[in-house]
């Protein structure tokens, strides 16, 4: 049988050894290293799926929990699956719903069995565990499935962490033989053991041997300083194979995206771009850029002067300005849409600079534009 997702190498730059393929899905393929916009409820927050076509994405992500608690994973079996329900027809990866109840409920006690917790919104109890996690990704029909696993908080000791780590390779097992739709879903791994060297190594080599179609680096992102990030990623990727993507969970910013691609990492997702575009957040060729200030009153320039996305092309500071503070939702469909073309299209340069052999030039040159180069800079 071949897997419902495989990973084509094309070459790796000759700099940084970042690397340039193609993952190929049952809904078409994406060039990596990829960014995957956000669609929490089934939409990815006001934007159409001929927006996001607009803006090159090949796939997007959706969750697990929240379309299991509303509508339900049976009303979007019945609609014939999450793609026909939400009206895209490329790639979708769902997460294993793990994350949200360990990040929005406080109420959980974990067991072998799985995770018992309270419903984030009204108090409900609920159990979540590898076989329903499967369940529930099977109805809604991802091209790209994760497996459950436990997101221990930052920091954890050694020995949690451990313990924890073994329970995710226990419970990847079970995902593997509770998934019954191998043919047209590939399930993906997720390395576990926080900023600890042994454990990563211990997680990667328990997940390689259940030979999933794709790994997952979990667990990062979560409050650890950014060269905590990056030190865990010089010593877990080149653990994972060669021949199959690599997926960072929760990473959105634009040099994360780059040091990730830097470091071997193929995919990415975050909701970071449409959450500060909702606030009035942008991120430009210039760095961060604060929309609602009130120096842009005035200004009738383009919220990026290097940017030809649609919103740039036909509106001013001033007139997005004026749309966030008066609450209009046009102000958030315009920055939303902006925040994501402008990752989209940093993703398509990340990936000119591997064929070209540049990718260690080209982030000099960005991370000096942007910003982040200067001491005590507020950025994204
Ligand atoms: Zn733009």
């Amino acid at each position: 049988m071949t897997p419902a997702v495989t990973y084509e190498l094309i070459k790796k730059d000759k700099q940084t050894g970042a690397r340039l393929g193609i993952v190929h899905t049952p809904h078409g393929s994406f060039e990596t290293p990829a960014f995957m916009p956000v669609g929490t409820q089934a939409t990815v927050k006001t934007m159409s799926p001929e927006e996001l076509k607009e803006m090159k994405a090949g796939i997007i992500l959706s969750n697990t929990y929240h379309l299991w608690l509303r509508p339900g994973h049976e009303i979007i079996k019945e609609a014939g699956g999450l793609h026909k329900f939400m009206n895209w027809d490329r790639a979708i990866l769902t997460d294993s719903g793990g994350f949200q109840v360990f990040s929005l409920s406080d109420m959980r006690k974990i067991e072998e069995e799985g995770v018992h917790f309270r419903h984030h919104l009204d108090g409900s109890k609920l159990f979540l565990s590898p076989e329903k996690a499967m369940e529930i990704q099977n109805a809604l029909g991802s091209d790209i499935m994760m497996a459950f696993d436990e997101c221990p908080p930052y920091p954890a000791s050694h020995e949690y962490m451990k313990a924890s780590v073994e329970r995710t390779s226990r419970w990847a097992e079970r995902c593997l033989e509770a998934h019954s739709r191998p043919e047209d879903q590939g399930l993906f791994g997720i390395v576990q053991g926080g900023e600890f060297e042994d454990l990563r190594r211990q997680s990667a080599r328990d997940l390689i041997s259940l030979d999933f179609p794709g790994y997952a680096v979990g667990g990062l992102s979560v409050g650890e300083p950014k060269e905590v990030m990056n030190q865990v990623l010089d010593f877990t990727t080149p653990l994972l194979p060669e021949n199959k993507p690599r997926y960072l969970m929760g990473v959105g910013s634009p040099d994360a995206l780059i040091d990730g691609s830097i470091r071997g990492i193929d995919m990415f997702d975050c909701v970071l771009p449409t959450r500060i575009a909702r606030n009035g957040t942008l991120m430009t060729s210039e760095g961060r850029l604060v929309v609602r200030n009130a120096k842009f009153a005035r200004d009738f320039r383009p919220l990026d002067e290097n940017c030809d996305c649609y919103v740039c092309r036909n509106y001013s500071r001033a007139y997005i300005r004026h749309l966030i503070k008066a609450e209009e939702s046009f102000g958030i469909r315009l920055t939303s849409y902006h925040n994501l073309y402008f990752l989209m299209d940093l993703m398509e340069q990340v990936r000119q600079a591997i064929r070209e052999d540049r990718l260690g030039d080209f982030r000099e040159e960005f991370f000096e534009k942007y910003g982040y180069n200067k001491p005590n800079a507020k950025n994204f």
